[in-house]
């Protein structure tokens, strides 16, 4: 069976020399020439700072950034383009969000998050709860690696002011019944944020049919350029909200005394934004868009199902989870084989895995490991890395 890639491999450079397996895209992805040259285009024909500078290129590059924030708007569909922040990713995106809305909280309140979140959705809420002396609870996780629904009552709680739960997770691919998590979140009055790191650059996401208050996704896991990411949120909300970075742009008037903010969302982008990154992560959005996010969607669905099926032949190899809705990220183990050791014998065949803990511990350790092997898609791959990878596994056992 061979299942084709999404794009034409030629528009992405570094899969020119033909014998690259990439199969590390939950990490970063690779990117399409147009969002290479896009980039290279604005710092080469109208770079300028954005809503400052009164001459052509100034404007040139402000309608460029809107325009990204416009098409980002519309990729998500989100009610307006005010509701989209630049930040320089997903962790910034949260760590926003734990500041700002930690302003709010009171002694003994409650922050729920679940075990299968990254370090990015824990580790900020953790500091959180300490400074306002909140409690951080953790939703369970079952057998299969899917959030333990099972007793809501215990976990959602009227003290409960603030879940954050991922959409996708980057260890076992479980996809989250977000749509139903916001139902108990609103029916409990709290603020409800979705990690998108894994799910916006992989699957349709549309956050008014999700039903959260914000959503945080980073540029460079869905073709975008590093640095830049993006926090969705609730107009209503944002506007609630005291600003987290000071500086530039983010003030309507300043004193000697005093400052007054500006509107949302540029009370959130003190400083020279990363325009060249956002207009860059627009281009990514557009290229995205035209392939068709629901292809994309079922294309790694395709690769997910074949890789399953080719690895769960391979004696000795222990697959981490079995969620019923997954996305395209898997993780294993080899029996006797450090992963990393694994990592070292395939990168001689020039395919690229990740290992480790995927900076996500706790859910590690609730597995009972300390690293993992995890292999991930994208719409540049086809099932002959699939093929290539389990070779290289077969060999790899055969040395050891
Ligand atoms: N959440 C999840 C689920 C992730 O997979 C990642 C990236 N691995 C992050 C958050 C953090 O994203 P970034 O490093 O781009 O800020």
């Amino acid at each position: 069976m061979y299942i084709e890639n999404l794009v034409e491999i030629r528009d992405f450079p570094i899969f020119s020399d033909n014998k690259l397996v990439y199969l590390d895209s939950a990490s970063t992805a690779q990117k399409p020439r147009e969002v290479i040259n896009g980039i290279k285009n604005v710092y080469e024909s109208s770079n300028a700072n954005v809503h400052r500078a009164l001459y052509k290129l100034g404007s040139q590059s402000t309608e460029m950034f809107e325009s990204a924030r416009a098409s980002i708007a519309q990729f998500i569909n989100a009610a307006s383009s005010k509701e989209i922040i630049f930040t320089s990713g997903t962790t910034e995106s949260i760590n926003l969000l734990a500041y700002t809305l930690g302003t709010q909280l009171e002694k003994n309140d409650e922050i729920l998050i679940s075990q299968m979140e990254h370090h990015a959705n824990l580790v900020p809420w953790q500091l959180l709860a300490k400074r306002s002396e909140a409690k951080l609870k953790y939703l369970p996780l079952t057998k299969s690696g899917e959030l333990d629904l099972s007793q809501p009552e215990k976990y959602f709680t009227q003290k409960t002011k603030i879940v954050s739960i991922t959409h996708m997770s980057n260890v076992l691919g479980t996809i989250n019944p977000i749509a139903k998590i916001s139902k108990i979140t609103k029916s409990i009055g709290a603020i409800f944020i979705v990690d998108g790191a894994q799910s916006v650059s992989h699957l349709p996401v549309n956050v008014q049919e999700l039903g959260c208050d914000f959503l945080a996704f980073s540029g460079h896991k869905m073709l975008g350029p590093t640095g830049i990411g993006i926090l969705w949120g609730n107009l209503e909300i944002l506007e609630s909200l005291p600003p987290f970075m000071a500086g530039g742009e983010m003030i309507e008037t300043v004193s000697m005394e005093s400052s007054t903010w500006n509107k949302v969302p540029y009370k959130f982008e003190a400083g020279t934004p990363n325009f060249v990154q956002a207009i860059g992560l627009g281009i990514a959005v557009e290229y995205l868009t035209n392939i068709g996010m629901k292809e994309v969607q079922d294309h790694e669905k395709k690769l997910t199902h074949y890789a399953l099926s080719r690895l769960e032949k391979i004696s000795g190899l222990y697959i981490h989870g079995t969620p019923e809705k997954r996305g395209g990220v898997i993780s294993f183990n080899l029996n006797k084989i450090h992963p990393q050791d694994l990592a070292q014998f395939l990168n001689e065949d020039n395919i690229c895995i990740r290992v480790g803990h995927h900076c996500a511990q706790p859910l590690l350790k609730m597995l009972g490991e300390t690293s993992t092997a995890r292999i991930s898609f994208y719409v540049y791959n086809d099932s002959s890395d699939i093929d290539k990878l389990c070779k290289s596994i077969e060999s790899t056992k055969k040395y050891f």
